[in-house]
């Protein structure tokens, strides 16, 4: 059986605890692997390495920093099949969207080159005679990512290029499901000439976490992952002093206006909600039916669903895959016979959906409910598979209420012909990323990602401008030097400017 292990001072290392779990290609239902689960001591080991390589990375000039992540782009575009192929071979995607995945991270590390002028600050001269003022962005130290199984590669490149350019050392936990892609990372991030110790990995799980939040030399923590586990670590790193921002689950509308497009619409809905099987944070899982467009939507929607091609991922032709796991899968299914309690109509039910070939895959199909009504869990709750719910409001202003009213602030969409709707929703509605006829609103590496409400803790969105924030410290310098008349001793406040 393959051990996947860590990989720690610039090398790949065994895990000492004796705790593994099983890593499983979803599409073949089959155990391929066994990953090791750090507990302190491995943990504490990442954290030394880090310590170690600290202040000689944090005194490395931002443009040698730099190099690294071109080095690193040029490795990841080397490299971007293959990381495709094990995404897939343990996240169970269709392997163009793992290799969307992979250019959604890429263009992380692009927007971490430019990290000179991102972190230069300000100066101001003569802020009083002969005095001068500047500010810069310090590193914080060692920060710890979390993350989830969902983007074994993007979520890590969320975090780690910026952080890393920004003069921090890293510890990584990735999923314990799909952890074979953050080690592949740690080899590039070597090879493209980051010094030992920088960019460290260890697998886990609650033990590890757990040992992250307490740690007194771990600056900061981001996580991405769902919002009971957020919101845990959120208070556990706050309490403990440390930077927290944790990103968690969602619950996406997307509104259908009456004048919109409908094709266009049910094209963004198959796309966003049965996309990667439903298994993003952006995914929409709900359909919002303005005035009387509800009937009409899922007419069109219900043969569409029904037309899906799920196949493996590696099948060139399928546009969705299975499953992370087979628990996942249940827990989805879950859902379906739950919503069906409920009284929602079940347009479309894929549960007892068959694979030749695959018999033992975590395959499901792609399921369409009418007539949920918002008291109902499975409206409330995020479900995570290829499960969307139509809903129905009358009028965009109930639509807005609904959508502002859910626990959930990720991403929405409306579409409509109308610019003054359309305005006046992006205005009014309580979410971190709109879409005005763009169903995934996922903002390029240049801007930033994060949701609102119970979707994001803490201060700071990810990546992009916010990301510098988040791991850099300001500081502001003020700096005099002797000549001209001495001032003598200076009892009140300093009013500069004199
Ligand atoms: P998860 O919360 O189960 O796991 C996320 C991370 O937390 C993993 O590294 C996992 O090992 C760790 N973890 C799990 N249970 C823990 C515990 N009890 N104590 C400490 N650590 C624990 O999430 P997941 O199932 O891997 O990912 C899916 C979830 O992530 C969904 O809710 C999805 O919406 C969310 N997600 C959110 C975003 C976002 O940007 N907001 C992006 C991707 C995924």
């Amino acid at each position: 059986m393959r051990e996947i292990g860590h990989f720690i001072g610039g090398k790949p290392v065994a895990g000492t605890s004796g705790k593994f779990s099983d890593v499983f290609n979803p599409a073949a239902g089959e155990l391929t692997a066994r990953v090791a689960l750090a507990d302190a001591a491995d943990v504490n080991k990442a954290v030394a390495a880090a310590a170690a390589a600290f202040p000689a990375w944090a005194s490395t000039p931002p443009l040698r920093r730099a190099r690294v992540m071109f080095k690193l782009k040029e490795l990841l575009e080397r490299d971007r099949s293959q990381f495709a192929a094990i995404i897939t071979s343990e996240h169970g995607k269709v392997l163009s969207d793992a290799d969307g995945e992979v250019t959604r991270g890429l263009e992380v590390v692009e927007f971490a080159c430019g990290i000179p002028h991102l972190t230069k600050g300000e100066y101001s001269d003569l802020i009083a005679t002969g005095m001068d003022s500047w500010s810069v962005r310090q590193p914080l130290g060692i920060v710890a990512g979390i993350t989830p199984f969902n983007f074994p590669l993007m979520v890590p490149l969320w975090m780690a290029p910026v952080a890393l350019a920004c003069g921090n050392c890293f510890v990584l936990k990735p999923s314990e499901k799909d952890p074979s892609a953050s080690l592949k990372l740690a080899e590039l991030l070597t090879e493209a000439g980051l010094p030992d110790g920088v960019f460290n990995v260890v697998q886990g799980a609650r033990e590890a976490v757990e040992t992250i939040i307490a740690h007194p030399d771990i600056a900061a923590i981001s996580f991405v992952g769902s919002t009971a586990i957020a919101e845990t670590i959120y208070r556990g790193g706050t309490a403990a002093g440390k930077r927290v921002q944790a990103l968690g689950g969602a619950k996406n509308h997307l509104v259908v206006m009456p004048d919109a497009d409908l094709d266009d619409a049910v094209d963004a809905l198959m796309g966003s909600a049965y996309g990667a099987a439903g298994e993003r944070c952006m995914a929409v899982s709900v359909a919002v039916a303005v005035g009387n467009v509800g009937d009409a939507l899922v007419k069109k929607l219900e043969p569409r669903v029904r037309a899906l091609k799920i196949g493996p991922g590696t099948d060139p032709d399928a546009e969705m895959g299975p499953l992370v796991t087979k628990e996942h899968r249940e827990k989805v299914k879950g859902y379906v016979d739950l919503g069906v309690k409920e009284g929602a109509k079940l347009v479309v039910d894929g549960r007892n959906m068959k694979f030749q070939g695959y018999e033992n895959g975590y395959f499901i199909g792609g399921c369409l409910f009418d007539e949920v009504r918002t008291d109902m869990r499975i409206y409330r709750e995020e479900i995570f598979g290829p499960v969307l719910s139509v809903v129905r409001a009358p009028d965009l202003a109930g639509a807005t209420r609904m959508v502002n009213a859910h626990e959930y602030g990720n991403g929405v969409a409306i579409f409509t012909a109308d610019g003054g709707a359309a305005r006046d929703f992006a205005n009014a509605v309580q979410i971190g990323m709109v879409g005005v006829n763009v169903p995934i609103p996922v903002p390029m590496a240049y801007h930033s990602f994060g949701g609102w409400k119970r979707s994001l803790f803490g201060d700071h969105h990810i990546y992009g401008p916010e990301g510098v924030r988040f791991y850099t410290r300001y500081k502001a310098v003020m700096q005099r030097w002797p000549g001209g008349a001495r001032r003598g001793p200076e009892y009140v406040m300093p009013t500069l400017g004199r």
